[in-house]
């Protein structure tokens, strides 16, 4: 547990979207820890007392504070859970990951989701109740956040104008160009496919769910900058919104919390977001969705290295798509649906 959690911390300290980020093709991914401990992504808990881990730019000091060693317990406060209060609550109200609590308390996903009236929850680091978000930020978002102003990126207007189907051209320009990044990356590496494009009730959900655990990484599927990424949207909860080269628009929605913010230039694979279950959500998934030219797309195809089920990959043959003015025949687009018996599911 307290080598977990000083993985997480480590890729929680870290600015999410990788400092040399820059929207091109083939720029370095956030795997750099993974990689060099050779550990399958999102499967910390594969870890075990006294397995060595190198973890890049983290100082052993910080790592005893994040847990709760030598002293560290103190350095946080002891929580009594509200009736109705979830561990979203509380992660948002302290400003600390769901990973982090989930850690910091050896909570399984179950436990996570079923916190008790009364329960006593160790909530790590400072500790101070409600810090406001900005606060926080590096100074790097803090930059990020005024590019976005510049852009006239970053508002809830600016989400829906997206979900509409407007891309402003120098959003466009400000994600690297006009040739479109060809392919997706699977944004939840270990993430199970559990809805598919045209799914349910009059085909109304245009998007992938991909389940996982709560805490898991949700990751940039392509290069581009971040156009949004907030909880104002209803029925979403925490979505990130992004805009990729030629126009594509990505959405990843029922984040527990986002770890990036409007403005950021991210490389494919960046971490955005905790996985989680917030907005109109039945459990902890992604919903993914692809827009292009005023439409939701199927991304199935442009998945690599494929749409990933249970213990397979789903025969589906591969396609890129580079061209924003040759859209390949087998990729169906169709106008986004509003679910016909209510308005607010067409989140789900
Ligand atoms: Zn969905």
């Amino acid at each position: 547990m307290k080598y977990r959690q000083a993985l997480e911390t480590a890729s929680d300290d870290r600015d999410p979207a990788v400092d040399e980020a820059d929207a091109s093709d083939g720029a370095p991914t956030d795997d750099s820890t993974d990689e060099r401990c050779e550990l399958p992504d999102d499967a910390p808990r594969l870890l075990r007392p006294g397995q060595p881990l190198v973890i890049p730019g983290v100082r052993a000091r910080d790592i005893r504070q994040a847990t709760g060693g030598e002293g560290g317990r103190a350095r946080g406060l002891q929580h009594t859970v509200a009736r109705g209060e979830t561990i979203w609550d509380l992660a948002r109200a302290f400003g600390v990951s769901v990973a982090q609590l989930m850690a910091a308390n050896a909570l399984s996903p179950d436990d996570a989701a079923g916190l008790r009236e009364g329960q006593r929850i160790h909530i790590p680091g400072g500790g101070e109740r409600r810090r406001r978000p900005e606060e926080r930020l590096s100074p790097r978002q803090r930059r990020a956040l005024a590019e976005a102003r510049r852009l006239g990126l970053g508002t809830k207007e600016v989400a829906q104008a997206l979900l509409r189907g407007r891309v402003e051209p120098q959003w466009m320009r400000a994600a690297g160009g006009g040739r479109l990044p060809g392919t997706l990356r699977w944004p939840v590496t270990n993430g199970r496919f559990v809805r598919g494009y045209g799914s349910g009730e009059g085909a109304y959900h245009l998007a992938v769910d991909i389940a996982g655990d709560m805490g898991w990484n949700v990751r940039a599927a392509a290069p581009g900058i971040v156009a949004y990424a907030g909880d104002e949207v209803p029925g979403y909860g925490f979505m990130v919104l992004l805009v990729h080269p030629g126009g594509w628009v990505t959405m990843y929605a029922h984040n527990s919390i986002n770890f990036v913010v409007a403005g950021e230039r991210v490389p494919r694979g960046a971490v955005l977001a905790e996985l989680g279950s917030t907005g109109i959500s039945r459990g902890p998934h992604v919903h993914f969705e692809l827009m292009f030219g005023g439409n939701n797309c199927d991304p199935a195809p442009l998945f690599r290295p494929g749409v990933r089920h249970r213990s397979r990959y789903a025969r589906i043959e591969p396609i890129d798509w580079h061209e924003p003015n040759a859209k390949p025949a087998s990729i169906q687009c169709d106008r986004r649906r509003r679910h016909p018996q209510s308005r607010w599911v067409i989140h789900e």
